[in-house]
């Protein structure tokens, strides 16, 4: 494996200090599944500088790459992830002039919202609770109760598939139900810039702590997951399809459905694997089609081999 990578390797020395570069990296540590094998490298740019110079040498050497945050949205297969993994969540500072802040892709959407709190600055706080970084965020148009990037986000540093590095104003970004340019272009977020209104502090610190209670009492979040495992079908609710078809609480060899909330596949112990999340996708996706008629289409992002 080290020799397919060995000029790659090399050319990544110049440009990351050797700790920011790792070899056959388990993917459990970096997902909240805590599920997937190893990825053959993976490096953490600590700096804008150093994410495009890295993904320029990764594009030279036509070798495939996949942007990691932290891994909230993801279930990676049991045999891992060819090629380079880019780990964004050392780049993650974040910066603030008056009501906008700057966060580059790897900062937490959690530390983002008490940024804004902090400065008095209402309009993130539905962000407090998500598990993940900026970058996840803007690239599938993250939300929830009743707030999402798309209402926020003034405009994304990005690099595209070529390596080009330039910045889209939000006039220019398509933001759907969980889906965005910035998805549909594989573009990498480096930065985003986003504008928030003035309000009362107190008012801020309060709603964030509602958000957080309601999460608390409504999602399993004692068990590894990555969210939601399915879209909302147009017309209806995932959980609520899952659960009338009996499924609350399923119990599939070492993962089950959540009886807290039926939309969230969790696992049960530490020998759970991918490929059982897998298979019971299918035995609820196919369960729901035959009982609704309702397709049901996965949220979590599935990578790797099997
Ligand atoms: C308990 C729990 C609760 C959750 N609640 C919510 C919720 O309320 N609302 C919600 O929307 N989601 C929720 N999620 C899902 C998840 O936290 C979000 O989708 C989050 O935005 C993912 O961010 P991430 O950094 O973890 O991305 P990852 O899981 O690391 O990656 C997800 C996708 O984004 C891409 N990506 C990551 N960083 C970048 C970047 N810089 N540039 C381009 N692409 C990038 C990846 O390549 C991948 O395709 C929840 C997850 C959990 C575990």
């Amino acid at each position: 494996m080290y020799g397919d990578y060995k000029v790659l390797l090399e050319q990544l020395k110049f440009i990351l200090c050797s700790e920011n570069i790792k070899i056959d990296e388990s993917m459990k540590k970096y997902t909240t599944f805590k599920l997937g094998g190893a990825c053959d490298i993976m490096i953490f740019p600590s700096s804008e500088e150093e994410l495009i110079e890295s993904i320029k040498c990764i594009i030279k050497n036509k070798t495939p790459y996949f942007v990691l945050g932290r891994g909230s949205n993801l279930l990676v297969k049991d045999k891992g992830i060819r090629g380079v993994v880019v780990n964004l969540t050392k780049l993650n500072r974040v910066s603030i002039e008056k009501n906008i802040i700057r966060a580059e892709s790897g900062a937490n959407l959690s530390n983002v919202s008490i940024i804004a709190k902090d400065n008095s600055l209402c309009g993130f706080s539905f962000a407090c609770g998500i598990p993940g970084t900026i970058g996840g965020a803007v690239n599938m148009n993250a939300g929830a109760y009743g707030g999402e990037m798309s209402q926020v986000v003034i405009g994304v540093k990005v690099i595209d598939l070529n390596g080009e590095v330039f910045y889209i104003p939000r006039e220019e970004i398509e933001f759907g139900y969980r889906t965005t340019t910035v998805m549909e272009r594989k573009y990498i977020v480096i930065r985003c810039d986003i504008s928030l209104e003035y309000g009362n502090k107190e008012e801020i610190h309060d709603e964030m702590k509602d958000l957080m209670h309601k999460r608390k009492m409504k999602q399993p979040i004692e068990y590894p997951s990555a969210g939601s495992t399915f879209k909302r079908p147009e017309g209806y609710f995932a959980g609520k399809l899952i659960e009338d078809c009996g499924f609350r609480g399923y119990i599939h060899k070492n993962v089950m459905v959540s009886e807290k909330h039926c939309g969230f596949i969790v696992t049960r112990n530490e020998n759970a694997t991918a490929s059982e999340v897998l298979e019971l996708i299918d035995i609820v996706k196919n369960r729901v089609y035959d009982k609704f008629n309702v397709m049901l289409d996965t949220e979590v992002r599935i990578i790797g081999e099997d």
